[in-house]
C-alpha cells in the first residue's frame, strides 16, 4: 500500500534529490529522477517546485517518472545560457517585491517582475517594503500612483514595524506565491515577520544551505501557519523576462495592450512609427513616461537575444 505509484507536488530539490509530496499529513518521498529527465533537468526547465511528477517505487527509493503537464512556470533569462532558468512551476501569483529605500526604490525593475509574471499568463501584485525608513511615504505614493490604475493591488509593508503584514498574510493565504524582487528587499524578512516559525536566514548572499546530512536544499516550497505556500528560491540579479516575444510584448503592459490595435501600422513597434497611439498617450500623459522606458527597454533586449 505504502509502496503505489503516485502523483504529487515537488516542494524542494537539490543535490539531485526532489521532495515530492504524497499527502497533507505524511512527510514526502524522496525522490530521484529516471535518466531521460535527468538530462532535460540540465537544461534548467524540466524539473522545479510546484511540479506535479508521477512518483513510482523502484529498489530502494522512488523515482521520478514523469512530470506533468504545467499550468504555468515563471521563466527568467539568464545572461549565460541559452535556456531560460525555470524558477516555480503551477503558481498562484506572483509579489513583486521592492523597498522604499535601501536599495534605492526602481520602477524599472518592478516593470521587469511584472513582465515576467505576465509572460506566464500569472498575476502580480506588489508589494513596497521598509515603509518604516524615513521618506518611504512619498515613495509608496508613488507607486501606488503608477500602478493601481493598471490594475495591481500595491501594498506598503514593513517587516520591522508590521505594517502590512496582515493583509500580506491575507494575499498570501491560499494557493502558490512566489516573492520577486531584487536581493535586499527584505523579501526573507518578510516571511520570518509574518512567520516567525520558519526562521530563514536574513542577508544571505549563497543560497546553497547545508542541512542536516549535507543535503543540499536549491529551491523549496514553504508552507505558511496562515496557509498558503511560498516558494523560496535562490536569489537572482538578472531579471530577464523569457517566454514573450517583443512583438507581443505590448500585451505584458496592461496600458497598452488594448490600444496598440489603434496604432496605424500593424506589428507598431511604439518606438518612431507615426500615427503611434502609445507614444501619444504617452504624450498626452496617459501612459507613464516611466513605463514607455520599461517597454523599450525590455523590447530591445528580446531583440537582441531573441528570448522565447
Ligand atoms: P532579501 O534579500 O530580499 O531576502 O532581503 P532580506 O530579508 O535579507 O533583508 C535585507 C536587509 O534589509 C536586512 O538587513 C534586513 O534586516 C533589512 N530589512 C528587511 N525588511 C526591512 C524593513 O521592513 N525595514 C527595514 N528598515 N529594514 C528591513
Ligand atoms: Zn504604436
Amino acid at each position: 500500500m505504502t509502496d503505489q505509484p503516485f502523483e504529487g507536488v515537488i516542494v524542494q530539490t537539490g543535490g539531485g534529490v526532489y521532495h515530492v509530496m504524497r499527502g497533507s499529513d505524511i512527510p514526502p518521498v524522496e525522490a530521484s529522477l529516471r535518466g531521460r529527465l535527468k538530462l532535460q533537468a540540465r537544461e534548467g526547465d524540466r524539473v522545479v517546485i510546484g511540479d506535479r511528477a508521477r512518483v513510482e517505487p523502484v529498489a530502494g527509493g522512488w523515482t521520478i517518472e514523469e512530470v506533468l503537464p504545467r499550468r504555468n512556470v515563471i521563466l527568467r533569462r539568464d545572461p549565460h545560457a541559452p535556456r531560460p532558468k525555470a524558477i516555480t512551476a503551477n503558481v498562484d501569483r506572483v509579489i513583486v517585491v521592492a523597498a522604499a529605500s535601501h536599495p534605492p526604490l526602481d520602477v524599472h525593475r518592478i516593470d521587469r517582475f511584472l513582465v515576467i509574471a505576465a509572460a506566464a499568463g500569472v498575476p502580480a501584485s506588489i508589494v513596497i517594503n521598509k515603509c518604516d525608513l524615513s521618506g518611504a511615504s512619498p515613495r509608496l505614493t508613488e507607486v501606488e500612483g503608477l500602478y493601481r490604475p493598471l490594475g495591481y493591488t500595491v501594498l506598503g509593508t514593513s517587516a520591522e514595524s508590521g505594517v502590512g503584514l496582515d493583509e500580506l498574510r491575507g494575499i498570501l493565504s491560499e494557493g502558490v506565491s512566489v516573492l520577486l524582487g531584487a536581493s535586499g528587499t527584505g523579501k526573507t524578512s518578510l516571511l520570518n515577520a509574518l512567520d516567525p516559525a520558519l526562521d530563514l536566514r536574513i542577508g544571505e548572499l549563497s543560497r546553497k544551505l547545508s542541512r542536516g546530512r549535507h543535503t543540499t536544499v536549491n529551491a523549496r516550497l514553504i508552507g505558511l501557519t496562515g496557509g498558503g505556500q511560498v516558494a523560496d528560491t535562490p536569489g537572482f540579479e538578472h531579471a530577464g523576462p523569457w517566454g514573450i516575444s517583443s512583438a507581443n510584448l505590448d500585451t505584458c503592459f496592461p496600458e497598452m495592450e488594448k490600444l496598440s490595435s489603434e496604432c496605424r501600422f500593424r506589428g507598431c513597434s511604439h518606438t518612431h512609427e507615426p500615427g503611434c497611439a502609445i507614444r501619444m498617450a504617452g504624450d498626452a500623459g496617459t501612459i507613464a513616461e516611466t513605463r514607455l522606458e520599461s517597454y523599450r527597454r525590455i523590447r530591445e533586449e528580446l531583440q537582441e537575444t531573441r528570448g522565447g
